[in-house]
């Protein structure tokens, strides 16, 4: 029988099973294995034997840890199809897939959960004062927990279990980690009559979850237009047909609101997945998932592995957003996995963007999707007016000014004097990203990687924001000795300095995740902002992400290049994107909105066509070059990275490689790019060298790449050097 490990091994191993026990033996039951001198877990993939014994004798399993399957095998046969698509080992992508990898043991029973409390119909027969004590602070909280109540009365959770018991309280549990927490959300989908055009989309996907095969749908619709009413309804659509749903979104740390939501209109049949959940909780999810005791997943990518049974339906919210792609291990792509795993379930996918990606965007141009479009803000909320303003002619400015156009201080101005609320934009955190010497030009860079160091002024040191690293900020040039060292540019925390300067009576807040990794902090400063304790709000693209504060009606973007000076063949549609949903925090309420973009390239097609609201014009634009270009989506690529900490072996590595390479890629139509060092040639100390594989659209990476590849490992490794691909990458730089 065959059996896989969850270590970088790219085939199972052949066991034996113990003589009476072949009744236990199924495929995507756990086994205990002993694999050189260590026991490891794995799981059976298949009980006929391979051929990975090179002449020895087999070993026996040493026990059997599931009486029931552990992983479907259709689950299974999606975990193959995914590793292959990765270029990565099936005990990898095991152990990426599956909660806590392969545990030996099942993960602890019990979540912590607490149990909270709700007044129940009628009015109570005659209490205790104690009692009256408790059953009145439930009635003045409407719902609170076991621990809360007992705070404000003393042995008040006990009372509270013997009332309920009486059913004069009514109890209910919940899971009472942070990371779940949903922020309230009155559900008012009874009230809501869908508006056609969101009618006119459920139709479509309401026929093809009916008819039970593969169909993509790709929903563009504006920010407020209605998308995530569509995704529930949908979600209800599945149910109906007795399937599942997935539901992903690009980082639910960001989106309490949606939980809230999700769980006001479906209660405790959501179950939530992500990473950054404590692993027994994350174990008690997978295994509710698996029994089917829910019929929808949240999470972030890693939920796209959800065990349910059959799904049926695979939401992507934010489907452009790069978070998508896990850039750490296994490099897979889940909204790409979302598709794959549709078409093998014969399920509905809907990818839904306010600035669909260009290759979802491509994929309705062949027909291998359909597009549905929600053109309207829900009511008569208008998009903001967006207006430009060309920067070029700041240089008469000084200091931290030249960064401000009087256009845009003048409608922070505004916006002020009339009580209402703005946000500014900047793409960078820390204070300045750069300390140059004005006299020589020498600007102070990491001793681990070709960067130059961020000025973080509150915490008094140079950072880089690559490898970590912190430096005392030099008083004195390290080249020339000079002692004209100056700050340039602007991040998050000057711009704060600035706004607090120049309007001395608002109230500044900032929101990055230098802020994002303080306990606690991220929370406090979204609810400050929905308390109206805050009039202006400076943050990166956090600020930017599914937010809906009302009261905000001006944004103004600092300087719109940053993201756009990128060597990257995705940054106009990455800039494109940031413009458009740093605009859409905008005039959500009832007054209209206004933003001011600042540029020093006013013309880009991607500024000008953010500021028109024309999501067509610019990806018709863009496409027409990504294709004069035979960038994805009209061509798959790989990345080869190699690094390591010496320059000649990592350079020699690469070249070895692209040598070999040479022959077999150009009979298969394949160019090749490089080698070549990164955009950052060192990071952390090591070295890195790229070869970028440019290949036809829709070609079968899996089945042409993991033979040819192999024996380029080795050739790297008996280098020293490591060597990663990547395919369909998302980050060129390094
Ligand atoms: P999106 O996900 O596109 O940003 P939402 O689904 O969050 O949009 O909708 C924006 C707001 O409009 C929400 O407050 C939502 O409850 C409301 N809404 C959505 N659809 C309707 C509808 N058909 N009628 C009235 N309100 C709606
Ligand atoms: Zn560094």
């Amino acid at each position: 029988m065959e059996v896989a490990v969850p270590l970088p091994i790219d085939h199972p191993f052949t066991y034996r099973v113990p003589s009476g026990q072949e009744a236990r033996a199924r495929v995507g039951v756990r086994v205990l294995v002993p694999f050189g001198r260590q026991k490891v877990t794995g799981l059976i993939t298949a009980l006929a034997d391979g051929s990975t014994l090179g002449g020895r004798e087999a070993r026996e399993v040493l026990s059997f840890l599931d009486e029931e399957p552990y992983v479907s095998s259709a689950h299974l046969a999606f975990l193959y199809a995914a590793a292959r698509e990765c270029l990565a080992p099936l005990g990898e992508m095991l152990r990426a897939a599956l909660p806590g990898g392969l545990p030996r043991r099942a993960a602890p029973a019990a979540p912590r959960t607490e149990t909270v409390y709700r007044a129940a119909e009628g009015s109570p027969a005659a209490l205790t004062p104690k009692q009256r004590r408790v059953y009145a602070a439930v009635l003045e909280a409407g719902e609170i927990s076991s621990p809360d109540l007992s705070a404000l009365v003393p042995g008040g959770g006990d009372v509270a279990r013997r009332l309920a018991a009486k059913g004069i309280l009514a109890g209910s549990v919940r899971m009472k980690s942070p990371a779940l927490s949903a922020s309230p959300f009155p559900d008012t989908s009874g009230a809501l009559v869908p508006t056609s055009h969101q009618e006119a989309a459920l139709a479509k996907t309401g026929v093809a979850l009916a008819s039970g095969g593969f169909a993509a749908f790709v929903l563009h619709g504006i920010t407020g237009s209605g998308k995530t009413e569509v995704y529930l309804r949908a979600v209800e659509q599945a149910r109906l047909t007795g399937r599942q749903t997935v539901y992903l979104i690009p980082e639910i740390a960001l989106t309490p609101q949606l939980l809230g939501r999700v769980r006001a209109r479906f209660g405790e049949g959501a179950a939530v997945l992500h990473s950054g959940l404590p692993p027994a909780e994350r174990a008690h999810q997978w295994r509710r998932i698996r029994a089917g005791e829910v019929f929808l997943c949240i999470g972030a990518r890693s939920a796209v592995f959800s065990p349910f049974s059959s799904p049926g339906l695979f939401i992507v919210d934010e489907e452009h957003d790069s978070a998508y792609k896990q850039e750490e291990g296994i490099r897979y792509q889940a909204r790409d996995l979302a598709v794959m795993r549709a078409r093998m379930e014969g399920a509905v996918v809907l990818l839904g963007s306010a600035t669909p990606s260009a290759e979802s965007i491509r994929l309705t141009r062949t027909g291998e999707a359909e597009l549905l479009s929600l053109p309207e803000r829900i009511g008569t909320r208008h998009l903001p007016e967006i207006s430009i303003v060309d920067l070029k002619g700041q240089s008469a400015r000084r200091g931290a000014d030249r960064y401000f156009s009087s256009a845009l201080e003048d409608a922070v101005e505004e916006t002020l004097s009339r009580g209402e609320k703005a946000m500014l934009f900047v793409n960078r955190r820390g204070y300045a990203p750069a300390l140059t010497c004005l006299d020589c030009g020498t600007t102070v860079q990491c001793r681990n990687c070709q960067v130059s160091l961020t000025f973080h002024k509150q915490d008094g040191v140079l950072l880089c924001h690559y490898c970590s690293a912190k430096e005392i900020p030099p008083e004195r040039c390290g080249s020339c000795d000079g002692h004209k060292v100056a700050q340039v540019g602007i991040g998050t925390e000057r711009l704060v300095a600035w706004a607090a300067r120049r309007w001395k009576d608002a109230r500044v807040a900032r929101l990055d995740s230098d802020v994002g990794r303080k306990r606690g902090s991220y929370e406090e400063i979204l609810s400050r902002m929905h308390g109206g304790e805050v009039d202006i709000l400076v943050g990166t693209q956090l600020i930017a992400k599914g937010h809906d504060f009302p009261e905000v009606t001006f944004v103004g973007v600092l300087l719109a290049d940053l993201s756009l000076s990128f060597p990257d063949f995705r940054s106009a549609e990455r800039t494109f994107q940031i413009l458009t949903q740093v605009s859409g925090r905008a005039g959500r309420g009832d007054r209209p909105g206004k933003v001011i973009i600042q540029t020093l390239s006013p013309e880009h097609v991607c500024i000008r066509k953010a500021a028109e609201h024309d999501f067509h014009g610019f990806m018709e634009a863009e496409l027409a070059e990504r294709e004069a270009l035979d960038y994805p989506p009209f061509g798959r690529m790989l990345l080869l990275r190699f690094w390591g900490p010496k320059l000649e072996r990592v350079q020699e590595a690469a070249e070895t490689v692209a040598e070999t390479l040479s022959r077999p890629l150009s009979e298969a139509g394949i160019r090749m790019l490089g080698p070549a060092p990164s955009p950052i040639a060192f990071v952390k100390k090591k070295h890195r060298y790229q070869i970028l594989l440019k290949m036809p659209p829709r070609f079968a990476v899996g089945d042409f790449f993991p033979e040819l590849l192999r024996p380029m490992r080795e050739v790297a490794k008996k280098a020293g050097v490591r060597m990663e691909a990547d395919v369909d990458p998302y980050n060129l730089m390094i």
